[in-house]
């Protein structure tokens, strides 16, 4: 990526679309959001562990896969991250900003068709992914450094039909890997209590191979 300043861009009409959906009609099921990053961030550290086969050197100093989850509630901030392979601001363009899955073309599809509860059931069946983070988030900010990259990047959107990306500040973003920060909605503010987080974390990411470590910001 050439930009030195942040560029905003508009989604492709697909991610408008689905992102749309996610936040009008998928309401009640919206903790599948947690799910779906530490998933991410589990994918992350898996994609790092199998480069460095060929590249060690990428692990640097910090040869340990790890989830960070920060509860920030005096800010209204979730924030996942993870020591992963991370993403340049071309990869978060391509990564954040189009549909690639085909599995998301199939869900919209049986999206658009269901009706009232058999849309919360659709969302937990189908992997919705990263845009999921849009039903509990007013904005999302996703910070990132690539492994063996001096360069950190940063992404974020309000998840209405555009998003800015450009360079970060090395010292905002993670030594290596993926901070995605959630302001969170003022109806989703109970996403930053301990119990439930744990809980959340318990129940539908316990198979996860990466440890997970929950952070309470002191308030
Ligand atoms: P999927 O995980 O099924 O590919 P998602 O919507 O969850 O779909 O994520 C889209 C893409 O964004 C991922 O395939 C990956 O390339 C990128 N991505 C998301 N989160 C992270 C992360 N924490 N670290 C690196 N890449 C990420
Ligand atoms: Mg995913």
């Amino acid at each position: 990526m050439t930009t030195t300043t942040m560029e905003t861009r508009s989604f492709e009409a697909d991610v408008a679309r689905l992102l749309h959906m996610m936040v009008h009609s998928v309401y009640s099921d919206r903790d599948v959001f947690l799910r779906e990053l530490i998933s991410n961030a589990a994918d992350a550290c898996e994609k790092l562990r199998y480069e460095a086969i060929a590249r060690p050197e990428l692990l640097g100093d910090d040869p340990k896969p790890r989830i960070t989850i920060l509860a920030d509630a005096e800010a209204r901030q979730l924030s996942v991250e993870d020591n992963g392979i991370g993403m340049s601001g071309e990869e978060m363009t391509e990564a954040l900003g189009t549909i690639a899955r085909s599995g998301t073309r199939a869900f919209m599809e049986r999206l658009e068709a269901a009706k009232g509860g058999e849309k919360a059931e659709l969302v937990g069946q189908f992997g919705v992914g990263f845009y999921s983070a849009f039903m509990v988030a007013e904005k999302v900010e996703v910070i990132s450094r690539p492994a063996g990259s001096d360069e950190a990047w940063r992404w974020s959107s309000d998840g209405k039909g555009s998003y800015s990306v450009g360079p970060a500040a090395p010292e905002d973003a993670p030594q290596r890997g993926t901070r995605v920060v959630l302001h969170l909605m003022e109806d989703a503010a109970s996403c930053t209590e301990p119990y439930r987080l744990e809980r959340l974390v318990r129940s539908h990411s316990g198979h996860v191979p990466v440890p997970i470590k929950l952070v309470e910001k002191p308030g």
